[in-house]
């Protein structure tokens, strides 16, 4: 009888991995001023900077998905984050994270 053991390799483990998997992975041990390094590095990535929600306060920060909530933008006006290379890379499943804060703060790692 021959047993077949079927084992993930990295990349199929990363495709199929939830948000707080892959935070863990990548984020989980680096300190908070390396997660704001982290996300400097990708806010050319990021859609938020051309955003309807955004665009129309003035301040024109982005990656609020890592940074957090916008102390500025109060109303929803649509989002771009499901267009967002970012957040299919994470496998982010919020949006509007401008106005709810943070997708680790919305997630299940502080539960
Ligand atoms: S979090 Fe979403 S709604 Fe807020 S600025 Fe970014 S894309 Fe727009």
């Amino acid at each position: 009888m021959m047993m077949v053991i079927c084992m993930a390799t990295p990349d199929e483990k990363w495709a199929t991995a939830s948000f707080e998997e892959k935070y863990s992975m990548m984020m989980g041990s680096m300190s908070e001023a390396d997660q704001k390094r982290s996300a400097q590095n990708v806010i050319h990535l990021c859609r938020c900077n051309k955003c309807q929600t955004n665009t129309e306060t003035g301040e024109i920060n982005a990656v609020y998905c890592t940074l957090g909530k916008s102390e500025g933008i109060s109303e929803q006006r649509g989002c771009l984050c499901s267009e967002c290379s970012i957040t299919k890379t994470m496998s982010m499943r919020w949006k509007y994270y401008c106005t709810q804060g943070s997708a680790v703060g919305l997630s299940n790692l502080n539960r």
